[in-house]
């Protein structure tokens, strides 16, 4: 597993030295809005804690963590007006690593929602 880097975007966001549009927020998670947006909604969810990737924080998350994360993400969904009970559905992916082309070091999720997201490679 790589070292976590502490400088990296959201560890910035996290230590208050970024701006971030914030849609909820937990004792253990985050979620805001992408500045790309790729998606008419397109919200990251990540936890608090130093996790550099999914495998990462699956592995070593405490089970409060994790589950306060999934949490967080159903609720977000449901908030943003994708979720099931609210709309049409939503995508939710995660990037890992470089063949996952994963940006930025800090294991997020991806909400993506609000229009058809068309068929993925596998
Ligand atoms: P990844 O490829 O899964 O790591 O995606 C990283 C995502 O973070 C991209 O969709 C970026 O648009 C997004 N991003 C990068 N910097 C910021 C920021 O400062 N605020 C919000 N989103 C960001």
């Amino acid at each position: 597993m790589p070292t976590y880097d502490d400088q990296n975007i959201f560890a910035r966001i996290l230590r208050g030295e970024m701006p971030n549009d914030t849609v909820a927020e937990t004792d253990h998670t985050l979620a805001f809005r992408d500045i790309r947006p790729q998606a008419p909604v397109h919200i990251l969810v990540i936890p608090k804690g130093k996790y550099v990737s999914y495998d990462d924080f699956a592995a070593n998350a405490p089970d409060a963590e994790i589950v306060d994360f999934h949490r967080t993400l159903a609720r977000v969904a449901a908030q943003a007006g994708v979720s099931l009970d609210k709309g049409k559905g939503f995508r939710a992916i995660t990037n890992a690593g470089e063949n996952g082309v994963q940006e930025v070091p800090h294991f997020h999720m991806h909400i993506l929602g609000g229009a058809p997201m068309g068929r993925m490679i596998c």
